[in-house]
């Protein structure tokens, strides 16, 4: 499938378009993204609510299936000065699919950028809907726990 623009957005159909756009984004912003991973919860779901807080560097999701919640990355570090907000689809819907995206610094595998990329899975609205730099250190570490 490939993304499709209506108005300002763009509309995917599965991680691989989600994929599409952060690369887009994270080139846009000089600092592409090379690692990625999905975000699936224990109970083997992918549908999450999504809170973040740019600012602190935070970022926290709730399975819309069993509730259990999750600070993604290194989020756990920063998420008692963070304030988190919901994310809420331009549909309204308030359910995502997460891929996450990494920047690394050059001969390293150190995470110098953190891209948060949703698909909804209401519209199939495809985004970045938040990133920030990152010193995370380890790319794998850290997306492991996305
Ligand atoms: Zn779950
Ligand atoms: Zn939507």
């Amino acid at each position: 499938m490939a993304l499709t623009k209506k108005g300002r957005y763009w509309y995917g159909s599965g991680p691989d378009d989600t994929r599409a756009e952060l690369l887009r984004y994270s080139k846009a912003n000089a600092c592409p993204a090379t690692r990625f991973a999905e975000s699936v919860c224990a109970c083997g779901h992918r549908a999450f609510r999504l809170e973040t807080d740019e600012d602190a560097g935070a970022a926290r999701r709730t399975c819309l299936t069993c509730g259990t919640v999750q600070l993604m990355g290194d989020s756990a570090e920063f998420a008692d000065e963070a304030e988190f907000g919901g994310h809420e689809c331009v549909c309204a819907a308030e359910s995502f699919e997460l891929l996450s995206g990494v920047a690394l610094y050059s001969d390293s595998s150190d995470v110098r950028w953190y891209y948060l990329g949703c698909r909804c899975t209401a519209c199939n609205l495809v985004g970045v809907f938040a990133d920030w730099k990152c010193e995370a250190g380890d790319a794998e570490a850290f997306l492991a726990a996305v």
